[in-house]
């Protein structure tokens, strides 16, 4: 699949203006702060249903106006696709896919395939598991058409223990807790086996692209909350979720929240036998951190089926020859779109020159 035309209306530093794209690696320069990781930023947001910066969408508006409209045609063999994205402050957002209003993002996500490389990929390898937790959530949901749903039901139904948990601290009877953990358990080995699998596949792939860009090797390991070396049997999953949630409730009634779970997960990505978030170097991490993502596209191209579409933020200029020559090697074929400072050295097929909000195609 390929964006034809995009439409921004408000959106962020954007002017009003209608750009039509090409079908292979679109480049688009300019100084500092001139709307490039914007233009990015609503492309991907057509894709996802929310900013790749963690922005909210209210904060997507044009500073001083009080909406922002966003309309992408995407090419499909041969059938186009209109996708349209609105926000009016207060107001719900209001997202249509050829002209049809879809209920929640969920519906979204299987529209528009786009994997972002930006410079804060850096943090899923260096930060904490939350940013680990977040990158596999949403890479998963895009794949696994469920996954999403049953993460918002799971997430739902720790708040409602946890909030049990304090009733019972002051004194309610115990007993109700079990249907909590009844519910909580059933999602939560749906999400760890589909997490298991999805990890899985990532470590196949994260070990030939390591190995291809800088001969190391890489394997993948899912701290999933039930002490299993492999999780991807259900059954066994939920009666050792179910073990660990009754092994831990003095400590649950101690500190309120519940302490085993999918919501304290991680995985660890190990380099050459070590750890790559402790003894991995900056250039080293980064390298990482292409390959996730190289792995994301690979998995995202053989799940669906379609060919996504790549958005590649400042990270050219972060990279050495050796890794920017085997991306774009990679990347023959599939529509890309690069931001980068200066137009020099990166071969596009087409060049925008982005000014204060203004995309001129050349
Ligand atoms: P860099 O090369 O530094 O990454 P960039 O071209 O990617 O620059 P953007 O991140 O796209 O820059 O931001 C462009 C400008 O948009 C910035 O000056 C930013 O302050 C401004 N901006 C951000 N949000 C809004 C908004 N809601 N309304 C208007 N302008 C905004
Ligand atoms: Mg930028």
């Amino acid at each position: 699949m390929y964006v034809k035309e995009l439409f921004v209306d408000n959106f962020r530093n954007l002017q009003k203006q209608k750009i039509e794209f090409c079908k292979g690696i679109n480049i688009f320069y300019g100084l500092n702060a001139q709307g490039k990781s914007n233009l990015l930023e609503s492309i991907r947001l057509l894709s996802m249903g929310r900013s790749f910066r963690g922005s909210k969408t209210t904060e997507l508006i044009k500073f001083g106006e009080d909406y922002f409209y966003v309309k992408a045609i995407i090419c499909q063999e041969n059938n186009d696709k209109k996708i349209e994205f609105g926000y009016k402050k207060n107001e719900n957002k209001v997202i249509k896919v050829n002209g049809n209003k879809i209920k929640s993002t969920s519906e979204l996500l299987g529209q528009l395939f786009t994997v972002i490389f930006s410079p804060e990929d850096l943090n899923i390898i260096k930060e904490g598991p939350s940013y680990r937790r977040k990158y596999l959530d949403s890479c998963i949901s895009v794949v696994e058409k469920n996954y999403l749903y049953n993460l918002m039901q799971y997430n739902r139904i720790l708040i409602n223990r946890n909030k049990l948990l304090k009733t019972i601290k002051e004194g309610k009877s115990r007993s109700i807790l079990e249907v909590f953990d009844d519910q909580l358990v059933e999602y939560g080995a749906k999400i760890i086996v589909v997490r298991q699998s999805y990890l899985k596949n990532v470590e196949i792939n994260i070990k030939k692209f390591l190995l291809e860009i800088s001969n190391e090797t890489a394997e993948i390991v899912y701290l999933n909350s039930v002490g299993l070396k492999d999780a991807s049997d259900k059954e066994i999953v939920k009666k050792r979720l179910k073990e660990k949630l009754l092994k831990n409730i003095d400590l649950d009634l101690k500190y309120l929240t519940t302490q085993v779970g999918p919501h304290r997960e991680d995985f660890k990505i190990i380099i050459n036998g070590y750890d790559s978030r402790v003894y991995s170097s900056q250039g080293q991490q980064r390298t990482v951190a292409l390959c996730l993502k190289l792995s994301e596209f690979e998995i995202l191209k053989k799940e669906t089926g379609e060919k996504p579409i790549l958005l590649l933020d400042d990270v050219m200029s972060e990279l050495d020859e050796n890794r920017k020559k085997y991306i774009l090697e990679r990347l023959q074929g599939f529509q890309t779109f690069i931001t980068h400072t200066t137009k020099r050295d990166l071969k596009g097929d087409c060049y925008f020159k982005i000014s204060n909000g203004v995309v001129i195609k050349e």
